[in-house]
């Protein structure tokens, strides 16, 4: 039984694991002395999952061994935040302010939620201030078309929308541009394919169901304004990284230069890496990734400093179930929250990595759990069948 809310309670070891899915899903399991057991997903990336094993010093002088086991073993998990400070602060003079380690934090810090949640015996989202809403939208990556061909487009958006989304994004610089392109211009050819291949989704889908086109930072300034101009008469939800997320000056005057909206921020890494965009209001939609930015409390923080300008957050998400529902729980206490990312839907086996799976997507949402933490089970077997070459079953051995 869980609900120990009590003085004791202290973290015993922490694991992680990968499953094989359209991504590299990484699984984080923490432990205490309380049999509790939490569990979290950090964004994939090189070295990820080897980070909570892997050891490092301050030099030939070795005093110090720094290895995320050490920093949080004995810890009490319930101090969320400081944990994730102490990460950071012990290890960003090592192994930098952003990338692997911040991928890392997110993954813990996700688990010491769920982790808190049921030593506490309440869902999570009530631990981050209580909810806006019930149930989180989302919305679906349709990628693209099967061809150049507008009508693959129109095919695909009519085949997605008909599982019950209300909220679609295609990306356009996907199949035919996907080549090297160096100097990120874009030919006029170019711009009226990717009109015709929005025009024939738009058609497809109606002016109701919201549309939102990705870039994936393919492009110049002047290239990336001609195109947001020529895609106004679609009314798109979003543009996303029309131009590299670097430069929050230019992706300013792609923002200033159209009518479309402009959405970034799947790249950035802690609060501090979406400072500049948000105070120059360089973007008009923010997309941290949770499991990627820095977990649950960093993103929250992002949204709060966005909502200082009225811009909204729309979270990018390629987890598994494990960070989709954690994310649920977060976009649930964010009053600017207007849709998540789901990018599984050519994987049929997605749902069922957690038991009651298959319903939770329904008509285009998902519903908030009410159960203490992440509020899911696992569904074990179903990992298991799935988990990466190499990769740890810290499942099975409890069997
Ligand atoms: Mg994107």
């Amino acid at each position: 039984m869980h609900g120990n809310g009590g003085i004791r309670m202290k973290i015993t070891d922490i694991k992680a694991t990968s499953i094989e899915g359209n991504f590299e899903w990484i699984i984080v399991e923490i432990q205490t002395d309380e049999g509790i057991t939490g569990t979290g997903e950090s964004f994939t990336g090189v070295g990820v999952k080897e980070s909570f094993y892997s050891e490092c010093s301050h030099g030939v002088d070795v005093k110090e061994i720094w290895s995320i086991k050490n920093i949080l073993i004995g810890e009490d998990p319930r101090n969320v935040e400081r944990l994730s400070r102490k990460l950071y602060t012990s290890l960003s003079g090592i192994v930098g302010h952003a990338g692997t380690l911040i991928h890392v934090i997110s993954g813990v810090e996700m688990a010491l939620w769920d982790l808190t949640g049921k030593a506490l015996d309440v869902p999570i989202y009530r631990l981050l201030g209580g909810k806006y809403r019930d149930k989180i939208r989302v919305y679906a990556d349709c990628h693209a078309g099967k061809s150049e061909d507008p009508q693959s487009w129109a095919e695909r958006a009519k085949e997605v929308k008909s599982k019950g989304f209300t909220a679609l994004k295609f990306d356009v610089d996907k199949p035919s541009h996907r080549g090297p392109s160096y100097n990120r211009c874009l030919s006029n050819s170019e711009i009226k394919l990717m009109v015709k291949q929005v025009e024939a989704v738009r058609e497809a889908i109606g002016d109701d169901v919201d549309l939102a086109i990705d870039c994936h930072w393919k492009y110049n300034t002047n290239d990336a304004i001609k195109l947001a101009n020529a895609l106004e008469p679609y009314n798109l939800w979003w543009l996303e990284d029309p131009v590299p997320q670097e430069n929050s000056e230019a992706m300013k005057k792609v923002t200033d230069s159209t009518n479309t909206p402009i959405c970034t921020g799947e790249n950035l890494y802690t609060k501090y890496g979406f400072r500049d965009l948000i105070v120059n209001q360089a973007a008009d939609i923010v997309a941290p990734d949770i499991s990627k930015v820095g977990g649950l409390m960093e993103t929250k923080k992002i949204a709060e400093l966005a909502d200082l300008y009225y811009i909204s957050v729309a979270p990018h998400n390629i987890c598994s179930p494990i960070g989709t529902v954690a994310a649920c729980h977060v976009c649930a206490t964010i009053p600017n929250f207007i849709a998540l990312e789901f990018h599984a839907i050519d994987v049929p086996w997605w749902a069922k990595l957690i038991k009651k799976g298959s319903q939770l997507i329904e008509e285009g949402y998902i519903k908030v759990p009410e159960e203490p933490g992440l509020g899911i089970e696992i569904n074990e077997d179903e990992i298991v069948k799935h988990l990466k070459r190499g990769a740890e079953n810290l499942w099975n051995k409890r069997k």
